[in-house]
């Protein structure tokens, strides 16, 4: 395997699968078997969720509301999709432990990084919830955060398209893929990666991002694998 540790970061609509607002189970059902096929071969996996299927708190402050407030909102949300994630990856038997950076101890452990590494180290699944536990972040923030204080090797944002194009390859049929792109040309270029905090981030500690197509079966496997699938940012 190419990378022994990775943080996989998966957006809260990934997990709405075709509904509208939500959890579907069958995705859910997906996304834990494609992680089992990378923990069964011994790789140390650490989750980020998002939270944007059922709250986000920049939504919730443009209808008025308190944006500290709404971003509480979009962390439990986060927390919520964390519980499902976990449930999801115990039905196929992966040991599974969800850390919140909100402290919410009955439903999940608090975050503490040391027992985050031990969790890994013993081959289970550790879920990041909470965001970074602050308002005005966002999960690829914290993504980015986690990666870089548990040491991985990757951070692997699994979305629903193949990698980063010229332009949004949803809008503009001429949009061709980077296999590989450098730091600098994404913000040259102006692409939408991650934002811009999450993205710095990432390129001051040099953790290089690989973007991938998360729900064709297999591709996890391939990217972790060596694969060239995606698009891999790197220095
Ligand atoms: N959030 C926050 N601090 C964080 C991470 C998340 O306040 O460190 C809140 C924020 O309101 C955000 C929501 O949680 O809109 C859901 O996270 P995000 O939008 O990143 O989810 P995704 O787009 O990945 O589904």
């Amino acid at each position: 395997m190419k990378y022994k540790r990775i943080l996989l970061k998966l957006s809260g609509e990934a997990l709405m699968g075709d509904r509208q607002y939500g959890i579907d189970p069958k995705r859910l059902a997906e996304y834990a078997d494609e992680i089992k096929q990378i923990t069964d071969r011994g790789v140390q996996v650490a989750v980020v969720i998002g939270g944007g299927n059922i709250f986000r708190g920049v939504a919730g402050a443009s209808k008025g509301m308190d944006r500290v407030q709404a971003d509480h909102m979009g962390m439990l949300a986060t927390v919520i999709n964390g519980l499902a994630l976990q449930s999801a990856l115990e039905d196929a038997e992966i040991p599974t432990r969800l850390q919140s950076a909100v402290k919410i101890n009955e439903v999940a452990e608090p975050f503490i990084r040391r027992r985050a590494m031990r969790h890994l180290e013993k081959g289970r699944v550790v879920i990041f919830g909470g965001g970074t536990g602050n308002p005005y972040f966002t999960t690829d923030s914290a993504a980015v955060l986690r990666a870089i204080e548990i040491n991985a090797d990757v951070i692997l944002k699994g979305t629903r398209v193949d990698g980063i194009y010229t332009s949004d390859p949803e809008k503009n049929a001429d949009a061709t893929k980077f296999d590989f792109i450098s730091f600098d040309d994404v913000l040259r270029k102006g692409l939408k990666v991650m934002d811009t905090t999450a993205f710095t981030l990432s390129q001051e500690n040099e953790l290089p991002i690989v973007v991938f197509d998360m729900n064709k079966t297999g591709n996890l496997l391939k990217v972790v694998s060596g694969e060239s699938i995606g698009t891999q940012v790197n220095l």
